[in-house]
């Protein structure tokens, strides 16, 4: 599974940071999302799916395999 972000969507809420420190984490700067990687590890799909309905702007797209 792949997970992508749209910063442009991004309100810097943290909610996705608080949820998967693994995968997400915010500028010191800006406060927006950024990916510390976009490829997920089984034990962190369950995570970022929640992640991704949680979101406040709707920033995080999550991609099933092929
Ligand atoms: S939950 Fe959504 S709005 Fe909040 S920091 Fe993460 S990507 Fe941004």
């Amino acid at each position: 599974m792949q997970v992508s972000i749209d910063q442009d969507r991004c309100c810097s809420s943290g909610q996705c940071v608080v949820t998967v420190p693994e995968i997400f984490e915010q500028g010191d700067h800006d406060g927006l999302v950024r990916l510390r990687r976009s490829s997920v590890a089984p034990e962190h799909l369950a995570d970022v799916r929640l992640a991704s309905q949680l979101c406040p702007g709707g920033a995080i797209t999550v991609t099933e395999d092929a």
